[in-house]
C-alpha cells in the first residue's frame, strides 16, 4: 500500500485530503500542530487502521519511521485575519517548513506536492491569471507575510527539483470554500453565513467592486489528487473560473439563506486584490481536469454544513 504524508492534515483543506487519498487506498500520515486547524475536522478518520497523526510543528525537524511515496505540505495558515495575527509563524511555515518537509521528500525519495496559492499573483495586473504571470506582490504589506512566504516555498520547491532531482508538483490554489470552514476564519463567505445567521449586517469591504472565483473544495481535491498523480512539475492553477462581484456575492448568500440582513461598507483592506479568476487551460489541458459544482450548489451545501456546527 502506498502512503503518505498531509501536513496541515487536520485544516480545512488537509482534513479532505486526508479523506480523498484514504478513499484512493493510500495510507495517510498526518502532521499538524493544530495552530489554525481542528481535530474535529479528522475525528471520524481515527478509527482508520490506515490513518496516524502526529501532533508537530512542521517548521522543526520532521521524523516519519517507515516508507513514504507522497508529500502534500499544507500546513500554513490560510485566511487574511489568521496570517496577520500569525505572520511570523506563516513566514517560518513556508519558508523553514517548506525547506524541512523537502528535505523528508528528498530522504524518503517521495514525491513532494506544495500547496501555493493565486496569491503568488499579488494585485494581478494580468486578467485572468495565468501561470506564466510573475505577479504584482507587495513584499512589505501586511499580507506579504503570506504571499512572500508561498512564493519562497515555490522557489525552494523548484530548487529541489533541479538541484536534487526531488519529483515535484506546485498547485496554485485559489479561493475554496466549503464544509470544516471555520465560521470565524474571517474569510468573506463564512463571514457573511456566520452574520446572516445571527441577523447582523452583512460586512462588505471596500465598495464591493473586487471580484474573486470561489471554488467548491470537492472540485479542489479532485484537482490535487490529478496533480500529484501527473508527471507536471511546472505550478499548475486550480480554482473555479467563475468571477462574482463581492457585492453580489454578498447577495447571493443572503438571498439563499432567506436572511433580512442588509449590506453594511467597511474600509478595503490594505493591498486587497481588485480582482481574482484562474485561467485553468493548462489544468484542463494536462489533468483533463475542470470543476464541476456550481456556486449555488457549493453554497447550499455549504451553508448547510454551517448550519450543522452552529
Ligand atoms: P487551515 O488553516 O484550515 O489549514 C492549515 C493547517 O496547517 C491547520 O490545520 C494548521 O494547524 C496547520 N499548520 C499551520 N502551521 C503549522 C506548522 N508550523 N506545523 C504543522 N501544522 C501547521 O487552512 P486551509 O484553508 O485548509 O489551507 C491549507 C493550505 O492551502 C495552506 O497552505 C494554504 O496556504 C493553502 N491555500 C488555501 C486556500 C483556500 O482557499 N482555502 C487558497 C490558497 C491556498
Ligand atoms: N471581504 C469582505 N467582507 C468580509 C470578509 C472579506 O468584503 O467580512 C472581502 C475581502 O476584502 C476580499 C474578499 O472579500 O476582497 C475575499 O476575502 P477572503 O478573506 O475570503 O479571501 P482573499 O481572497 O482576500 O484572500
Amino acid at each position: 500500500m502506498k502512503r503518505a504524508v498531509v501536513t496541515g492534515g487536520a485544516g480545512f483543506l488537509g482534513s479532505h485530503l486526508c479523506d480523498k487519498l484514504l478513499a484512493n487506498d493510500i495510507a495517510v500520515v498526518c502532521i499538524d500542530n493544530l495552530l489554525t486547524g481542528d481535530l474535529k475536522n479528522i475525528e471520524h478518520l481515527f478509527g482508520n487502521p490506515n490513518f496516524q497523526f502526529i501532533k508537530h510543528d512542521v517548521t522543526n525537524f520532521i521524523h516519519v519511521p517507515g516508507n513514504v511515496d507522497y508529500i502534500l505540505h499544507f500546513a500554513s495558515p490560510a485566511s487574511p485575519i489568521d496570517y496577520l495575527e500569525l505572520p511570523i509563524q506563516t513566514l517560518k511555515v513556508g519558508s523553514l517548513g517548506t525547506h524541512k518537509v523537502l528535505g523528508l521528500a528528498k530522504e524518503k525519495n517521495a514525491r513532494f506536492l506544495l500547496a501555493s496559492t493565486s496569491e503568488v499573483y499579488g494585485d494581478p495586473e494580468i486578467h485572468p491569471q495565468n501561470e506564466e504571470y510573475w505577479g504584482n506582490v507587495n513584499p512589505i504589506g501586511p499580507r506579504g507575510v503570506y504571499d512572500e512566504a508561498k512564493r519562497f516555498a515555490e522557489a525552494i520547491t523548484m530548487a529541489y527539483h533541479r538541484y536534487h532531482g526531488v519529483e515535484t508538483r506546485i498547485v496554485r490554489i485559489f479561493n475554496t470554500y466549503g464544509p470544516r470552514m471555520r465560521l470565524n476564519d474571517g474569510r468573506a463567505l463564512p463571514a457573511f453565513v456566520s452574520q446572516a445567521l445571527k441577523g447582523e449586517d452583512i460586512t462588505v469591504f471596500g465598495d464591493g467592486s473586487q471580484t474573486r472565483s470561489f471554488c467548491y473544495v470537492s472540485d479542489l481535491i479532485e484537482g490535487i489528487f490529478r496533480l500529484l498523480m501527473s508527471d507536471i512539475s511546472d505550478p499548475i492553477n486550480i480554482g473555479n473560473p467563475s468571477e462574482i462581484t463581492i457585492k453580489e456575492f454578498a447577495e447571493e448568500v443572503v438571498s439563499i439563506m432567506n436572511s433580512n440582513s442588509k449590506i453594511t461598507y467597511k474600509p478595503l483592506p490594505v493591498d486587497d486584490p481588485k480582482v481574482r479568476k484562474p485561467d485553468i487551460t493548462k489544468a484542463k489541458k494536462y489533468l483533463d481536469w475542470e470543476p464541476k459544482v456550481d456556486r449555488n450548489e457549493g453554497l447550499k451545501k455549504t451553508i448547510e454544513y454551517f448550519q450543522s456546527v452552529v
